[in-house]
């Protein structure tokens, strides 16, 4: 199949875009094309126009912001893939990009085009509610940010308005004895997760679970943290039974999304699992000891 006829604009700055998209309520961006342009093949998409923001200058850059990592919309997955700055100060990502599709769809697709996209298994958006991320966008002539954790409101569905282009996104860094976690379920590497965990965690020099932040996604309709676990946790060793007892609790009432791929059950028990298993890697890599591969 084809997609069907749509008109194509290449804006020059952000405002222009934004213009597009305000004069017609079926025109979408196109950044990496990595989801939009396979939707249109299908006719699952019939955008009556593409707003191109590609070529829109300083819209794509890793940089240090104060204490955080800022991110533009149109950086490539496979820029931070590689990035110096990204691996000190963002390891969480940077173990996640990996399991992100293949390396041909990194090579164009856009961090702001997957967290726009809102896909419940996308590692990306994983990312922004694990590690608490800031989203910036633009609309009408106006700058706006909103929390990760109140981005994502529906599987596909965002709280950015519909005239608005999101222009970048700020994680902040977390410093001292961090460690971190990752582990997804799929049928192969290169595909969507069935279920996946990310935990960050930051040690006093006793070994004491000063901060952790547990997040799991493709689970239920949007990534989610377990805030009563991180809660639990707070201030103990991080002790395998008191882990599992606090995770386990914290996705007791979870309303698990069923379909082909995997059962409700099945995703709330391998959720239990991965989060504890991220811990416990999370614990280990702080510590400075050897992860063994699962
Ligand atoms: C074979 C294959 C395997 C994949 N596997 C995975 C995977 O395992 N995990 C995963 O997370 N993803 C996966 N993806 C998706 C991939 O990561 C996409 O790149 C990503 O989801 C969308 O990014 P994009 O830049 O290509 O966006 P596009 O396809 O260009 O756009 C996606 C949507 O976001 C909107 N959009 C884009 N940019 C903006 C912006 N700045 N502001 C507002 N709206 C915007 C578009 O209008 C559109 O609705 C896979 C894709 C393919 C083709």
């Amino acid at each position: 199949m084809k997609a069907a006829p749509f008109e194509y604009s290449r804006a020059a700055d952000i405002d222009e875009a934004c213009a597009w998209l305000a004069a017609d309520e079926n025109a979408r961006i196109i950044a990496g094309g990595q989801t939009l342009v396979p939707m249109m093949a299908m006719r699952l998409a019939r955008p009556t126009r593409l707003v191109d923001i590609n070529r829109i200058a300083g819209l794509s850059y890793i940089r240090a912001d104060g204490d955080a990592i800022a991110i533009g919309a149109t950086t490539r997955q496979c820029d931070l893939e590689r990035d110096a700055l990204v691996a000190r100060d963002l390891p969480l990502m940077a173990k996640a990009i990996p399991w992100i599709g293949h390396a041909a769809t990194r090579a164009r697709g856009t961090i702001g085009g997957s967290l726009s996209n809102a896909d419940p298994a996308a590692e990306q958006a994983l990312m922004a509610v694990t590690l608490d991320a800031v989203l910036n966008y633009r609309e009408a002539g106006k700058t706006a940010e909103i929390k990760a954790r109140d981005f994502f409101i529906g599987p596909m569905v965002t709280a950015l308005p519909a005239a608005a282009c999101l222009t970048g996104v700020r994680y902040p860094v977390w410093r001292g004895k961090i460690g971190i976690g990752f582990h997804e379920v799929n049928a192969r590497r290169s595909d969507f997760a069935f279920v996946s965990a990310a935990v960050q965690v930051e040690l006093g020099a006793d070994g004491m679970c000063k901060r952790i932040a547990i997040g799991v996604g493709a689970a239920t309709d949007f990534p989610m943290r377990l805030d009563s676990a991180e809660a639990q946790l707070t201030g103990t060793m991080l002790d395998a039974a008191a882990v599992k007892d606090a995770v386990t609790q914290a996705l007791a009432d979870i309303e698990a999304m069923d379909d082909l791929h995997a059962s409700a059950a099945y995703r709330k028990r391998v959720a239990v699992s991965l989060a504890c298993r991220a811990v416990a890697d999370a614990r280990a890599s702080a510590l400075g000891e050897k992860i063994h591969a699962h």
